[in-house]
């Protein structure tokens, strides 16, 4: 089987221990590829690099930085249909959807902040004609990115890319259960040109690599993005250390529809919420709570189209639904779906494993599945499941909705869906909540602030913010 190897020091090499992992196409539930199994002894080397490279990559200018990023970008670019095809076999999402979505979203992380890191300034406070404050923003050093398995190269450029175009020298880990975009990836930084050590990317898993990155005494700033339950053992280790963090977590998104809804629009948006990438994407709308006039004729027009969505062979054009990332989350999606049953919830659609004919007929396949009949209050609608299942209640008032809404432990994104903007606004400022979407789904400008409040995480990324992030502000106050 082909090996995934390290990229450290501008070099594609074997883990030290030369020990490997079986990575799974999901698809068809059998291992296709080997993923090094790495420790802390690859994290040190990866370190070392990335210390080694700072003094050169830091100093250069912008424009030179921004450079390479923008090769690396337009190699991205070359590559779409390789890597959407790698992504798709990796993680068991629809090709169609990494091909036109997620590898160009890639692409875009990369020139989004190679060109912005050319306009990034600094401020400057005069104190009449007393004194000049001004703050210089300088890259931290070797800073720790951490991704999850769910968008993989997205998520992976997501946080690299600001951490280089500011200046730093990364140690990457990218998710062990799917590796293989990172790795090519690996290989287009060396066509690139970048230099050596100014990215690194160990392979493994995340109690002996991840948490090798975190604890590190020299790795001063994490950017995560993961679970909650992952999230919090990573502030434990990193807070008392006093590292710079930025926590993307986990999220339990409502989607608010009222009567006065464009009807048709919020059916078929509202289905792409719930279902795209099997309902493993962060931002995915998982609560539906649907104003009571309209509850009966919404529920009839959402279950005929969720019943029309193809599940199976992630390869062909026509699927919609691909496979589950990996059996271990296959089995847990499941056993919420038992778990919903017990609480008392009806399974309107789905609520089944499948078995596609042909090829995939050994994969990690889930019905999409809507339970209604739940209070929100239940496991099932408190907890994250990240699989294609939702659930769906009536609601009466605003202030109901809300209460509702506002409920969980998490307060990632929610969307509103009404003609009323008044309304609209009024409900957007009371959600507690990171990113709220009006009449829209997954419309994103990579300038907006993006993160989650309560325990869907600390900090944000995107544009500045990121920006921010992976820079020290420094006040230079100067007496006149
Ligand atoms: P995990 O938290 O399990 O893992 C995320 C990453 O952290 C992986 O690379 C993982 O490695 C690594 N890791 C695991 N344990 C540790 C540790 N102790 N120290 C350091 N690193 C560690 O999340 P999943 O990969 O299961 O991803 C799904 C979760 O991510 C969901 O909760 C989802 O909501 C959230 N997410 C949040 C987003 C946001 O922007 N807020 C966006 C996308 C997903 P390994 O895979 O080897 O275990």
């Amino acid at each position: 089987m082909e090996k995934i190897l390290n990229y450290i020091n501008g070099e594609l090499i074997e883990p030290i221990s030369k020990q490997y992992l079986e990575n799974v196409d999901p698809s068809i539930g059998l291992a296709y590829n080997l993923c090094p199994d790495s420790d802390a002894g690859d994290v040190e080397l990866a370190y070392e690099a990335a210390a080694a490279a700072f003094p050169v990559w830091s100093e250069m200018s912008t424009g030179e930085r921004s450079k390479v990023m923008l090769r690396l970008a337009a190699l991205i670019e070359i590559n779409n249909d390789a890597l959407a095809l790698a992504e798709s076999v990796d993680q068991g999402k629809p090709l169609w959807l990494a091909k036109n979505g997620e590898i160009p979203r890639a692409q875009s992380n990369i020139h989004f902040f190679a060109t912005a890191i050319e306009h990034y300034a600094s401020e400057a406070h005069p104190m009449g004609n007393h004194a000049l404050n001004y703050t210089l923003r300088t890259p931290i050093g070797v800073v720790g990115c951490i991704s999850p398995w769910n968008l993989p190269l997205y998520l992976f450029t997501w946080k690299i890319a600001p951490a280089l175009a500011a200046g730093n020298c990364v140690v990457a880990k990218p998710s062990e259960i799917t590796p293989m975009t990172a790795y090519l990836f690996s290989k287009l930084c060396i066509e690139a040109g970048l230099p050596k050590g100014v990215l690194n990317i160990v392979h493994g898993l995340g109690p002996k690599v991840g948490s090798a990155i975190v604890a590190h005494e020299k790795i001063t700033a994490i950017s995560f993005t993961g679970g909650t339950k992952t999230g919090a053992d990573i502030a434990r280790v990193a807070a008392p250390m006093f590292k710079k963090l930025s926590l993307e977590l986990g999220g339990k998104n409502p989607n608010i529809i009222f009567a006065d809804c464009d009807f048709e629009k919020t059916v078929k948006e509202s289905v792409r919420a719930s279902f795209t990438n099997q309902g493993e994407i962060c931002l995915c709308g998982s609560r539906l709570y649907i104003e009571r006039s309209i509850y009966a004729k919404f529920k009839e027009a959402y279950i005929a189209q969720v019943k029309g969505l193809k599940v199976g062979d992630p390869l062909l054009d026509d699927t919609k639904v691909g496979a589950i990332a990996s059996k271990m989350h296959f089995e847990k999606i499941l056993g919420y779906i038992e778990l919903a049953k017990e609480e008392g919830g009806t399974i309107l659609t789905g609520g089944v494993a499948v078995n596609p004919a042909g090829r995939c007929s050994n994969g990690y396949f889930i019905e999409p599945t809507v339970i209604e009949g739940l209070g929100h209050l239940c496991r099932t609608n408190q907890e994250e499941i990240f699989g294609p299942v939702v659930t769906i209640q009536p609601f009466d008032t605003e202030e109901e909705v809300l209460e509702m809404a506002n409920s969980t432990a998490y307060g990632l994104a929610c969307t509103v869906w009404t003609e009323n903007l008044t309304k609209a606004h009024r409900v957007a400022a009371k959600m507690k909540s990171g990113i709220v979407w009006i009449n829209c789904w997954l419309l994103r400008d990579l300038r907006t602030p993006f993160g989650g409040m309560k325990q869907s995480g600390v900090g944000r990324e995107g544009g500045w913010e990121a920006l921010r992030f992976f820079t020290e502000a420094k006040n230079v106050c100067v007496k006149l």
